[in-house]
């Protein structure tokens, strides 16, 4: 065991604030990473509230953070895919349990024993997992992914969660090529499926309920916009969409979306509101619609989306931060103030 700087909150009230946490010696399948970046996720936020006590109740100090970029320090015995220097990323899990027919289909994070990132059991240390807002981090060579060195590292980081999460349905739903695409909300996961339908050849529109957001979905890659709260554009699009990706996670009206659907259209959910949807059956039965939920990916997606990134040139849009102004940036993200990623730069942890 050795010790790492960290950032962590000692309370469901305290803010985040520097520390020092125990990191395991690498095992032989270990490998151990210098941490350079990590995206501030919604998560994190929701986390540091206790805000999902129902499902996942917070164990503190807690520290979050499952947008990690960084460079291989060390690597255990057996590990083959890895060495020292190589550019890595880390995402939402850390471990499962190999066997289950979730991992055995490369869906790990549907596995009953996965481990995530942060405030999940630790298997190697006891009490509970510690995130990426830390200087290193000690991960199952299955848990890491390789990194593509031509691209920006601030802008990998959200990837590993945003770009995951985006990635996973899109291509679960098959070729999207020609395809007539919508995205609904434009932040950190919505500006991650522009880009993405962009690259599939899709064409790509926006929902959104700030007009004001127009200009900035163009440059992300989107050939139109739809100011949902304006019936007539809304009328003007309906039953034309092959697939929908709604990324909201406040309460809004699911069924003017799925009237959006043509004939059996799919509507993906990967935002999750506190409150039960209201869903019209008669919005499903015309058209032969149907509605999903997706949650981030498996590992083997993940390095194909990375791998995709690379020949792409594709990351997120970040604002880049030292993490003295992680709670700054909270609050700001609690306003949806931020284009469309804080991205935590950890070399201001070792300042
Ligand atoms: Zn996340
Ligand atoms: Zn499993």
């Amino acid at each position: 065991m050795y010790n790492a700087k960290a950032y962590s909150a000692a309370s469901v009230t305290a803010p985040l604030a520097s520390t020092t946490i125990p990191r395991r010696e690498p095992t032989p399948r270990d490998v151990q990473i210098e941490i350079l970046f990590c995206g501030v996720c919604h998560s994190d936020l929701h986390t540091l509230r206790d805000e999902w006590s129902s499902i996942m109740p917070t164990t503190y100090p807690c520290v979050p953070g499952h947008e990690i970029v960084g460079r291989v320090t060390r690597v255990g015995s057996a590990v083959t895919g890895f060495k020292p220097g190589d550019l890595v990323g880390v995402g939402c899990m850390v471990d499962a349990d190999h066997t289950c027919p979730s991992c055995q289909a490369n869906v790990e994070q549907f596995c009953p024993d996965v481990t995530f990132t942060y405030n999940a059991p630790d298997k190697h240390l006891g009490g509970v997992t510690y995130g990426g807002y830390s200087e290193s981090i000690v991960v199952d060579e299955k848990f890491v992914l390789r990194v593509p060195a031509n691209l920006d590292l601030a802008g990998v980081a959200p990837l590993l969660c945003a770009g995951i999460t985006t990635w996973s349905p899109m291509r679960r739903w098959g070729d999207l090529t020609g395809k007539k695409v919508g995205v609904v909300g434009l932040g950190g996961l919505g500006h991650m499926g522009v880009k993405f339908a962009r690259a599939f050849g899709a064409r790509v529109v926006v929902f959104t309920t700030s007009p004001n957001k127009k200009d900035d979905a163009l440059r992300l890659g989107a050939h139109e916009v739809i100011v949902s709260t304006d019936a007539d554009q809304m009328h003007q699009h309906a039953g034309s969409f092959d697939f929908i990706l709604d990324t909201i996670s406040a309460e809004h009206d699911i069924n003017a979306y799925l009237g959006m659907l043509g004939l059996d259209g799919n509507l993906t959910l990967v935002g999750a509101p506190e409150k039960p949807y209201a869903v019209s059956a008669f919005a499903l039965l015309f058209g032969r619609k149907s509605l999903s939920g997706s949650l981030i990916g498996g590992i083997r997606e993940t390095q194909e989306m990375l791998d995709f990134c690379g020949e792409h040139n594709i990351t997120a849009d970040v604002e880049v931060i030292p993490i003295q102004r992680v709670n700054e940036a909270y609050d700001r993200l609690v306003r949806s103030d931020v284009k469309y990623r804080f991205s935590i730069d950890m070399a201001s942890l070792k300042g």
